[in-house]
């Protein structure tokens, strides 16, 4: 006998709000699913979120998406990797590729060839330059990755920077084709079992009642419906990540086109630079403790490389997480779930990384089977704190001696298994991979030897090359990807080609 579809209704409609409604729509059977969104225009959304990283290429192509037709339509361009300047100490910079470095040899990772010829002495430069997509970004230059995986061409992924409110708006469009339903209204009250406790209804201000089987609450820093409704604590990370408010700001776009993003650390925090196609995104992440919002307005302002196009924007935060993401039949997505600084990019993979956990789990007209709660937050936990982890590594590790904040991140406590980490990288070049979560090897590596730790020792199955082939396998990478890489197109041109927005379209006023 047919039965009546689960009723889902998704809080929000912002970048997690749309990103849910897209997934599940395209995930899950139609005739299983009723799938309704409730946005606030009032309200509004965060307004900020515009670089990404490689996983989103994924979710675009799950749900089928065109790439060049996303690219016009959110001002987009493609991002290699993050530069950092000023993490280690003042003067110093390095990038965290998306790709890897070096190739394996003897069946060994990279990284402890390398160790092993720099601890010897040898005359072979830092790890960093044995990175394709950092030379590409280097040059300013950017083409897609080779296809076959034998050429150094291949060693590479890419992301996008895009126009935060423009890719909600492409997600909504998506989603509605698709049999999504909208509703605009602002949330008044919440109506609950007396028994179970789960969600039953929410009512609009207009006086209208929406019930549903099962609710996701991306309803942002409100966290309506997990915090607020069912009560779930929230989980303070200040103690390891204690900037707490940034202000933002577009500027005019300037030449040449970047494929990175740029963080430029600073005495209370650290500014994000975004090249997008229309306009430049430029923000201030700071520490209200180290830095008084007055200097942090001032310092943005001074270090744009454009005219300013809108006021700046002071947003508030604490980075944290939920205890639990999934409680009775409510599931916080985005902000609604956690908060960790924009730093590595990482709010929006984390958004993906839930919908795409949800679609795996998803209740039926059955019922909510706990265990498949209790995997959802298992699953949301290892995401979090790992993502925790890496980005608290860009802190911890400075050499910035005698700024108050840097000194404060350098000498706290850390948490276990970062410190675990960075103990085994010191030890003997060993940086392991996670199966589940952020980040994977080459990144650790990209940060960890950026940061300036350096090994001790290596894996000592890397003696089985003399130091003569060592040398001269290290010579002939380093020669191949200069040549490949110097004959790749410029990012601008290569964006002027393959996605120009319209040159009409107006930068969003409030976004950065
Ligand atoms: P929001 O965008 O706040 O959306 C919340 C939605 O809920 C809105 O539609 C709102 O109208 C609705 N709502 C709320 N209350 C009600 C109610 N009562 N009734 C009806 N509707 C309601 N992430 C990245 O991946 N990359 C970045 O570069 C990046 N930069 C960032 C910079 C800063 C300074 C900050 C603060 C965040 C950044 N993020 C970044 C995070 C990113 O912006 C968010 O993860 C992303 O935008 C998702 O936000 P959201 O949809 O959870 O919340």
């Amino acid at each position: 006998m047919p039965t009546a579809p689960l009723k889902v209704v998704i809080v929000g409609g912002g970048t997690a709000g749309w990103m849910s409604a897209a997934g599940l729509v395209r995930l899950l059977a139609s005739a299983d699913y009723d799938l309704t969104l409730i946005e606030s225009d009032e309200i509004g959304t965060v307004g900020v979120g515009e670089a990404t990283l490689p996983h989103i290429k994924t979710f675009n192509d799950m749900l089928g998406i065109n790439e060049a037709e996303f690219m016009r339509d959110t001002q987009a361009t493609f991002k290699l990797g993050i530069e950092f300047v000023g993490w280690d100490k003042p003067g110093d910079a390095y990038i965290h590729p998306f790709g890897t470095f070096g190739e394996p040899w003897a069946g060994l990772d990279f990284q402890h060839h390398w160790t092993r010829a720099m601890l010897a002495g040898e005359d072979v430069g830092p790890l960093h330059d044995y990175s394709y997509a950092i030379e590409a970004a280097n040059n300013a230059a950017f083409e897609f990755p080779n296809e076959d995986t034998k050429s150094i061409r291949s060693t590479y992924a890419y992301a996008y920077h895009f126009d935060a409110g423009l890719y909600a708006n492409f997600l909504r469009g998506w989603a509605m084709a698709r049999g999504v339903s909208r509703i605009e209204g602002q949330i008044v009250d919440v109506g609950r079992n007396a028994g179970s406790g789960h969600v039953e209804t929410v009512t609009l201000k207009s006086g209208a009642v929406i019930a549903g089987d099962l609710f996701i609450d991306c309803s942002g820093f409100r966290s309506l419906l997990l915090g607020q409704t069912m009560g779930v604590a929230w989980q303070d990370w200040s103690e390891w990540l204690p900037c707490d408010r940034a202000f933002a700001v577009p500027c005019a776009r300037t030449e040449p086109l970047l494929p990175y993003t740029r963080a430029t650390a600073q005495p209370g925090g650290w500014i994000w630079r975004i090249g997008l196609q229309h306009r430049t995104g430029n923000g201030h992440v700071f520490s209200s403790a180290f830095c008084s919002e007055d200097q942090a307005r001032e310092t943005l302002l001074g270090q744009l490389d454009g005219a300013a196009l809108a006021e700046p924007r002071l947003l508030r935060f604490q980075a944290g997480r939920r205890a639990k993401a999934w409680e009775g039949n409510v599931i916080g997505i985005g902000l609604a779930g956690g908060f960790l600084e924009p730093l590595e990019s990482t709010s929006i993979f984390l958004i993906q990384a839930a919908v795409t956990d949800l679609a795996n789990l998803m209740p039926t007209r059955g019922g909510i089977d706990r265990r498949l709660a209790d995997e959802y937050n298992r699953l949301f936990e290892v995401h979090y704190d790992r993502t925790r982890d890496f980005i608290v590594l860009h802190y911890c590790a400075n050499r910035r001696e005698g700024e108050p904040l840097w000194d404060h991140v350098r000498n706290m406590r850390l948490p276990d298994s970062l410190a675990h980490k960075i103990a085994l990288f010191e030890a003997n070049a060993a940086a392991p991979d996670y199966k589940y979560g952020l980040f994977s090897r080459d990144s650790w590596l990209a940060v960890l030897v950026g940061q300036g730790i350096v090994p001790r020792g290596y894996n000592r199955l890397a003696d089985s090359l003399t130091l003569d082939e060592l040398g001269s396998k290290l010579r002939d990478l380093k020669r191949r990807i200069r040549t490949n890489a110097a004959a790749m197109t410029g990012h601008g041109d290569f964006i002027a080609n393959y996605c120009p927005a319209p040159t009409a379209a107006k930068p969003m006023e409030s976004a950065a």
